[in-house]
């Protein structure tokens, strides 16, 4: 039985992949990922590891690898369907009746197309006599051409059925556009526009849809934000502004701020990791999506009361789901945006200060660790200072570590000689630990076999095109919305590897339409050890260079390759099938 993908997608949410495991193996965090020791086979070097990132796991010793629900499979020794009823289960879920329908699929993406032909329609406004307002305001709040079309921003002018009837026209129907709350029932019955005479904002998920709006008033009209409501493709506390541009930043953290505006302002001053909730307070939703990506986030809204209460609530909510938190006040009670354009050419330099500035976690971290001490005992500050040195050794750069040595001795009057060499012997032991687990790593890939596919078994070349196809097929997998450049440039008859192909086909045909791209969403389609070996390529691909300029590369060798084979068979043919393969280029050229 096929399963609904609203199913899925609920039971993905509801049995996060680290949790689940974590009942069967006791995980250790190393960077963005877990490590254990592999319930599959006797192990006794951790070699089992979790990916948060592609929701996926894989061991080095035995090869097991899959999503969650291959994990209960060969956990509890359960077929696909009894798994996923298992995993239902555990999240207090239904199982969907047997002969489900799909209008509630088909109704998801015909208001994604709604939405992605609005927000065009919005964006070709300002280019009209009814929108330039618009966008004469948003040139006064200095922002650049460029800015308002990274964003894709656009004007809904101040007419009651301008979209409304603009959809009507392209075939959307009266019940799609209210589901999609792009247009509302005026008292007569007649269908009117939700927003009118706003600066519109759209909000990209993580598959580059267009899945809601939020409408800025330019005059001290209430209200002056106005929100798509909860659609069938929304709902409000999921999702984040920006965030499908933050989430590939370079920076380690995120800042967090109240209005779209002041994220809009941060990235055009280069700060690209800014994003904002959706009109609400922070959600724990929210916080773990931000978790997924970085560990810290730099809160930044206003510094009115209202402000600085949501300031407290996002502090209680990011911590409870481990997040490093940072608190940024920018002087003189302003917001982000205001400040950065108070200041002129300076603004981006000073904002960057403000948040160099800010007090690290360390601090805090001390201060909660003397709690689990008697410090007035000497023996209870010979511990806690012990502990303190371990602590501190952990910090790589060795002036900080510096810094907050002397600043500790100071505050306990103690001699900063005796504790530094202490220190000095954490960070020794460190450093010869971290050199025996990169000495393992090196000696281990040397002495691993190549790596071939499923279908290329017993060949025992692992071709350049292959590597390359597996790289994209990561790089699509936490890069989602790079799907229709990448398909373009690459349909899947030019994957070389047919299960390759395969995999291709099933993630960019779902991504294509919209729909969402989990492992897994697709890992139905595939058998156990196809999806060990789907693990594999995501556990391989794990720390490779996840930025555009490494897929050009992928894109770029997969071509090269696909063109030698195509050179190559040619060679074998016969002169008119020569003649035809050309004549068929030439006009796929003209298209
Ligand atoms: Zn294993």
């Amino acid at each position: 039985m096929a399963l609904p993908e609203e199913f899925l997608e609920e039971l993905r949410a509801n049995n996060d992949i680290t949790s689940v495991i974590s009942s069967y193996v006791n995980l250790k965090k190393r960077g963005r990922n877990y490590v254990g020791k592999c319930p599959f086979h006797n192990d006794s070097t951790p070699s089992f590891t979790v990916y948060p990132d592609t929701e996926s796991f894989y061991c080095f010793g035995c090869a097991a690898g899959g999503d969650v629900i291959t994990f209960i499979m060969r956990s509890e020794q359960l077929v696909y369907i009894d798994a996923v009823k298992y995993l239902a289960q555990r999240a207090g879920m239904q199982m969907p009746e047997n002969n489900y329908d799909d209008s509630f699929s088909k109704l998801r993406m015909r208001i994604l197309e709604a939405n992605r032909e609005a927000a065009k329609f919005y964006h070709s406004q300002f280019f009209s006599e009814a929108g330039f307002q618009g966008l004469s305001y948003l040139r006064t709040r200095r922002l650049s051409d460029q800015t308002i079309n990274k964003f894709g921003l656009g004007f809904a002018p101040d007419s009651w059925t301008a979209l409304t009837d603009h959809l009507l026209n392209k075939r959307f129907t009266r019940y799609e556009l209210l589901q999609a709350n792009l247009s509302v029932e005026s008292k007569k019955g007649t269908l009117i526009d939700r927003f009118r005479n706003r600066v519109m904002f759209p909000i990209i998920d993580l598959k580059g849809n267009v899945v809601a709006f939020g409408g800025r008033i330019m005059t001290d009209e209430k209200p002056k934000y106005l929100n798509t409501s909860d659609t069938p493709v929304f709902k409000k506390g999921e999702g984040l502004f920006a965030f499908n541009i933050a989430k590939n930043s370079k920076s380690d953290k995120f800042i967090l701020c109240e209005g779209y505006m002041d994220v809009i302002a941060l990235h055009q001053a280069g700060f690209d990791f800014a994003v904002a909730a959706l009109g609400t307070a922070l959600t724990s939703n929210q916080a773990r999506m931000l978790k997924k990506y970085k560990e810290t986030v730099v809160l930044c809204y206003d510094s009115d009361n209202a402000g600085q209460l949501a300031t407290q609530r996002a502090i209680n909510i990011l911590r409870k789901e481990n997040v490093n938190v940072k608190v940024l006040q920018i002087p003189e009670g302003k917001d982000p945006d205001e400040y950065i354009k108070r200041n002129g050419a300076d603004g981006a330099l000073k904002f960057k200060l403000l948040l160099d500035s800010i007090e690290s976690d360390i601090d805090y971290k001390l201060e909660q660790l003397e709690t689990q001490y008697d410090i007035t005992d000497t023996d209870g500050k010979v511990r806690f200072l012990t502990q303190a040195a371990r602590m501190l050794s952990e910090i790589k750069n060795d002036i900080e570590r510096n810094v907050y040595a002397s600043k500790l001795c100071e505050k306990y009057k103690v001699s900063l000689n005796d504790f530094e060499l202490q220190l000095a012997k954490f960070v020794r032991s460190n450093n010869y630990r971290s050199s025996q687990d990169e000495f393992k790593r090196v000696k281990k890939q040397l002495t691993e076999k190549p790596h071939v596919s499923a279908d290329d078994k017993g060949v025992k070349k692992a071709t350049r095109a292959i590597r390359a196809e597996e790289a994209l097929i990561s790089y699509l997998m936490s890069n989602p919305d790079m799907v229709h450049s990448v398909y373009e440039k690459v349909p899947p008859e030019k994957i070389s590897s047919e299960f390759n192909r395969r995999v291709y086909t099933a993630l960019t045909q779902r991504l294509l339409s919209g729909r969402s791209a989990g492992f897994i969403d697709f890992s139905g389609e595939f058998t156990e050890e196809e999806n060990a070996y789907i693990a594999a390529v995501f556990a391989k691909f794990n720390n490779e260079l996840n930025v555009p300029q490494a897929c050009s590369e992928y894109i770029s060798v997969i071509l090269e390759e696909n063109e030698k084979q195509t050179a190559a068979q040619l060679a074998e043919k016969s002169p008119e099938e020569i003649q035809k393969y050309f004549d068929d280029m030439m006009k796929a050229k003209k298209k």
